[in-house]
């Protein structure tokens, strides 16, 4: 029965943000695979994620439902909620992800589901190196930890913290041990590892057809890319104590952007290494597919979970407190054998429509509960859509372990071809809306005169949503999925 089936490979990279990607016209070298894949592929111009950051954008990857839909306080999968991987299962597909060591991607939010084999690397052995500011803080009631709060108090009595804590990073940094390899600074397992571990599980599939799910970390913060990758890039190699320099430089809370802005360019030269080893790890991946034969029937898509901030609106990282084009707009390709790729209109992608237009790529009938449809004949036929992508999450929630942080408010945008509206949904929350044509930067927010009628449609479009989420929610999946994180509070 399943002979004559395609396979499915679906890549999604953490924090690769579209405008860094060759194919999307980035000019330093980060992606040369991919943009030679790029040519045989269908290239979507504007996929725009469903949430930020990943726990909020992957159940619409993986079960096209919207982010909010069971609920603020639901993370994650449903248990029993039907995806890609329960679908191909059930149809005869031999079915493997590897995750690298995102603590969101596991058993404990439902991504195991449907998987034959699910390797998520939380045994990741991270170097215990890591945030070395602070991590020297002696003791509040040693002598030294209560000298060290005096001279912080009487620093700040005088006007001079910043001062106090300039003296205090560099302090940290000087007694820091030696950092002897970038290597020993990563805190995820690079992309090598899990290609390795995937080639081994695809040689043990057969003949069956296979949907594997890699799920990268490579850009993401603390940036330690790969030395090799970083010197394809540069020209240069890593210093391990720079690197690190930057990175702690980077994370501190007491600068200001503009203060921080001096070191941006060294800090995002190690964010596009990391996306270069992505890349060349990827190509590795496709070579071994090309030689076992199973390249010629495999269906690969890649995408992002959530882009990454670098001071463009004051931000770095990817906290759900902003839904600006840095964060939300992700590369999204899609390589079919036999096609040869097309010209995809510029209408906003929702990630809510990938798993549905992959289905039907693959010859299988997306479940009722998804919330999106397939795109594929649009793709295929280059047809433009209407509807406009929608973005949800609870805002500021960046640790969704704590179930008081998911009660924050919804942070909402509705994003066209052309303008985007963000809005918080709570009792006088003000709007912003940008015209991306004219001021792709989002840098005039402009919700009255001409953008009136603009505005109007979009908060229509906002009204629909959430009236949508209430009146199709199912309770029992809720429930399901409330009941899992009792028992996770409970017992983990
Ligand atoms: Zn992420």
């Amino acid at each position: 029965m399943t002979q004559g089936k395609r396979s499915l490979v679906l890549v999604t990279v953490d924090c690769l943000r579209a405008d860094h990607c060759g194919l999307y016209g980035y000019t330093r070298p980060t992606t040369p695979f991919l943009d030679a894949l790029a040519s045989e592929s269908f290239v979507v111009p504007t996929a725009i994620v469903a949430g930020a950051p990943t726990y909020y954008s992957l159940p619409a990857i993986l079960a096209s439902r919207m982010p909010l839909a069971l609920g603020r306080d639901v993370v994650g999968l449903a248990p029993g909620e039907s995806t890609l991987a329960t679908v191909l299962r059930e149809s005869g597909y031999a079915t493997g992800a590897f995750s690298a060591g995102n603590p969101y991607i596991s058993p404990r939010f439902g991504y195991d589901q449907g998987f034959e084999v699910f390797h998520d690397f939380l045994d990741f052995e991270a170097q215990p190196v890591q945030n070395i500011v602070g991590a020297e803080t002696p003791r509040r009631d040693s002598p030294r930890g209560q000298l060290n709060r005096s001279i912080r108090s009487f620093a700040g009595a005088l006007g001079l913290s910043r001062l106090y804590n300039e003296l205090y990073f560099q302090y940290c940094m000087k007694i820091a041990p030696a950092a002897k390899s970038v290597d020993a600074l990563r805190k995820f397992p690079s992309a090598d590892i899990l290609v390795d571990q995937a080639q081994s599980w695809l040689a043990s599939v057969g003949q069956r057809p296979f949907f594997l799910w890699l799920h990268l970390m490579d850009p993401h913060s603390p940036y330690y890319p790969p030395n090799e990758a970083y010197r394809e890039l540069t020209g240069r190699d890593i210093e391990p104590g720079r690197a690190r320099y930057l990175n702690e430089y980077w994370n501190r809370s007491d600068l200001t952007p503009p203060a921080l802005s001096g070191k941006r360019d060294e800090v995002i030269q190690l964010c596009d290494a990391g996306i270069r080893w992505v890349d060349r790890q990827i190509a590795r991946l496709v070579d071994s597919l090309r030689q076992s034969h199973r390249w010629d029937d495999c269906v690969f898509a890649l995408t992002a979970d959530h882009g990454e901030e670098f001071l463009e609106h004051g931000g770095r990282y990817h906290s759900p407190v902003r839904l600006s084009e840095e964060i939300i707009r992700v590369p999204l390709l899609i390589r079919v054998p036999g096609e040869r790729g097309a010209k995809v209109p510029a209408s906003p992608m929702s990630h809510l429509h990938l798993a549905p237009t992959l289905l039907e790529i693959l010859g299988e009938q997306a479940p009722s509960a998804f919330q999106g449809r397939s795109l594929w004949t649009n793709l295929q036929k280059g047809i433009a859509w209407d509807d406009p992508a929608i973005i949800e999450c609870a805002y500021g929630c960046t640790n969704p372990f704590r179930p008081e942080s998911r009660s924050a408010s919804r942070l909402l945008a509705v994003r066209d071809a052309r303008f985007k509206l963000v809005m918080r949904v709570e009792p006088g929350a003000t709007e912003e809306m940008y015209d991306l044509e004219a001021d792709p930067a989002e840098t005039r927010s402009s919700t009255d005169g001409p953008a009136l009628g603009t505005r109007k449609r979009l908060l229509q479009a906002a009204h629909e949503h959430i009236e949508k989420t209430v009146s199709t929610r199912d309770p029992m999946m809720r429930l399901r999925a409330r009941l899992r994180d009792l028992r996770c509070e409970l017992f983990d």
